[in-house]
């Protein structure tokens, strides 16, 4: 693809259109392309880290792609450095989209592109682009799956559910929610579905770090209080980490096991599937999304175009961020099979 592109570098179409106001006339094909990623927090991230490196050389460029376990303050270390050691590029995972501004502005100043991959960067104008799956019809996905789930075991409601949603540091927690929500409130509201808690606020539902302990005490406690002789019909989670730690909390508390969603398509989590225990998750292919990322940075060497396919949805608090969405796919027991046809390590899970 690289010699397609430097063929066609002179091609380049109206630099505004786009709305992502970077620099234009691209740069060296052996630059360097930094990418900021946040914690271990699931596996999409460990998959990514590997396809970055991979890809980034493949394409020819040198990359610089680092975690921050040790949280914002590192993040926003690599971030510099990255800008210090030229980065012509820099791609982020922000682990608190708000805490960015400052190195980013950074970036901007020295002339780098600032894409946010997978999760928006927030109240900052130092963001060019966005790629991302679409947040908000996952947490769609996640809620129907929800209410069809429940369905299935016992044809009429009302159901008993609980909601959990992700860390409100990262941007997209809220979407999901968000997502969800638009599909389960009316549910709520006209009595087909009942929050035993009580806790159906955003505020009350997330869970730090989207962290598995954090969500399994919550449970834990959300039962013993709630749950002595009510049964528990659903619970809402947001990735298949959660997931797996509400279902720890409700098999050690003796309960039968509610119809609970995920994403991400975690190994642990499609055998669970398979194994008839966690009830969905939500195919976001990792692959796919490093591949567009990678494209939007061939864009911008070659002083293309980026392409984008949504300009309105994702308002950062100071700009609209165009953006690059991707399709997300609902995964049951009943599709898993054709779900994962192309994907190697999980294509043997569903046979
Ligand atoms: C990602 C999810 C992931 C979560 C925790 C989110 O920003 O979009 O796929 O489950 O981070 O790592």
């Amino acid at each position: 693809g690289i010699a397609a592109l430097a063929l066609t570098a002179c091609g380049r179409a109206d630099s505004g259109a786009t709305g992502g106001g970077t620099g234009t006339g691209g740069f060296p094909q052996d630059s360097l392309i930094g990418v900021a990623l946040p914690q271990k927090t699931s596996e999409n991230w460990v998959l990514a880290e590997q396809l970055f490196n991979d890809g980034l050389k493949e394409a020819g460029f040198k990359s610089d792609v680092q975690f921050a376990n040790g949280g914002v303050s590192e993040q926003q270390n690599q971030i510099s450095a990255m800008v210090t050691k030229g980065a012509k590029v820099i791609v982020v995972g922000a682990i608190d989209g708000s805490q960015l501004g400052t190195q980013l502005a950074q970036a901007k100043s020295a002339g780098a592109t600032v894409i946010a991959y997978d999760r928006l960067v927030k109240n900052t104008d130092a963001v060019d682009y966005y790629v991302a799956y679409d947040n908000f019809k996952v947490g769609e996905l996640q809620g129907q799956a929800l209410l069809d789930g429940m369905k299935a075991k016992k044809a009429e409601g009302p159901y008993n559910i609980e909601l959990f949603a992700g860390s409100p540091d990262d941007a997209n927690a809220k979407v999901f929610f968000d997502g969800a929500m638009s599909v389960l409130k009316p549910k709520i509201e006209d009595g087909t579905l009942k929050v035993v808690s009580g806790q159906k606020t955003f505020e009350q539902a997330v869970t730090q770090g989207w962290k598995a302990e954090n969500a399994q005490k919550r449970m834990d406690t959300l039962l013993a209080a709630n749950y002595t002789s009510a049964k528990l019909d659903g619970v809402l989670s947001p990735n298949d980490t959660l997931a797996r730690a509400i279902l720890t909390s409700v098999k050690s508390a003796g309960k039968a096991l509610p119809v609970v969603t995920g994403q991400d398509s975690e190994v642990e989590s499609v055998k669970s599937i398979m194994a008839g225990e966690q009830y969905s998750t939500i195919n976001k292919d990792t692959r796919n999304l490093v591949k567009q990322a990678i494209e939007m940075v061939k864009k911008l060497q070659a002083g293309e175009e980026v392409e984008v396919n949504d300009k309105e949805s994702y308002d950062n608090g100071v700009k609209v961020v165009p953006a690059y969405l991707l399709p997300p796919v609902i995964v049951t027991k009943e599709n898993a099979k054709e779900a994962y046809a192309n994907d190697p390590t999980l294509s043997k899970l569903t046979q």
